[in-house]
């Protein structure tokens, strides 16, 4: 007889949503899936070597664009050079901002996107990121929001720590406004990413919302020429206060930075799947 239940609960395991039906529906929802469901089961029993390797992001691209570069400091003259984004003008790119104790944002955004493109491509998608390490300088951020662009991104993403006063924490999303411009197409859906994200991001790495900025870690600007440029969905991320002690040692761990990975990486697939 234990044999039955067994069998019932890997049953409900496999559909939640049929034994939900049997379980605790009204009358209405049962007439409506009627006992013919049942035949499902055979469907999802069937041996593993049948079922189709399809991965959550197949035919997905996902453009990841690591913030700053290691070797920006060192150039000055080149990353300082004013370009335009259509708001205004501003720096080519900058250098980004350090913990107290030197870890600086860029190595944190690139070890960061680096896992997250590898968490993404297990999962199927084609990933591109917008540098090849952390030793060169740039690009500018035309450039970067330029590659999102060239490779028709599904979604797009900017990894950036923030540098605030030390007693401000948190993380917080950027996302576009309206401009009169190229981005404008795509407000509505980077604002539908930019949720994604917060949500996955709070749920997975336990960062609080801003202290400091946006509303439920939520921030729309149009200064930024990562974003106004973009012609796909496109937000940024400041994962926190590199300035902020706490913080900045959570961010010089290797496994919190696969924690906050993981975080992103399930955000854009929970937007780019539902
Ligand atoms: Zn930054």
């Amino acid at each position: 007889m234990r044999a039955l239940p067994a069998s019932v609960l890997a049953v409900c395991g496999l559909i939640a949503a049929a034994c939900g039906t049997a379980s605790g529906a009204p009358a209405a929802d049962q007439a409506a899936a009627p006992a013919g469901t049942a035949a499902e089961p055979a469907v999802s029993a069937r041996p593993a070597d049948k079922a189709p390797s399809v991965r959550p992001l197949d035919g997905k691209v996902v453009v990841i664009d690591p913030g700053h570069n290691g070797g920006n400091f060192r150039a000055p003259k080149k990353i300082n050079r004013q370009v335009d984004v259509l708001t205004q003008r501003k720096a080519c790119d900058t250098t980004g901002t350090a913990t107290n104790d030197g870890y600086a944002e860029a190595a944190f955004t690139w070890d960061v996107s680096r896992r997250m493109a590898k968490i993404l491509k297990s999962r199927g998608a084609t990933v591109k990121l917008t540098r090849k390490n952390n030793t060169g300088v740039g690009p500018c951020i035309t450039e970067r929001a330029a590659i999102g662009n060239r490779a028709k991104a599904d979604a797009a993403i900017s990894v950036h720590a923030d540098g605030s006063a030390p007693g401000n924490r948190g993380f917080h999303v950027i996302m576009p406004k309206k401009i009169g411009g190229p981005v404008d197409p795509v407000v509505g859906k980077s604002a539908k990413l930019g949720k994604a994200v917060r949500d996955a991001f709070r749920k997975g790495t336990g960062l609080p919302y801003s202290t400091y900025i946006g509303t439920k870690a939520l921030n729309y600007r149009s200064d930024l020429g990562g974003l106004n440029l973009s012609t796909v969905p496109k937000v940024f991320i400041e994962c926190g206060n590199m300035r902020n002690a706490a913080e900045a040692a959570r961010f010089r761990d290797p496994a919190f930075r696969q924690r906050i990975a993981l975080a992103l990486a399930n955000g854009v697939q929970h937007y780019l799947t539902s």
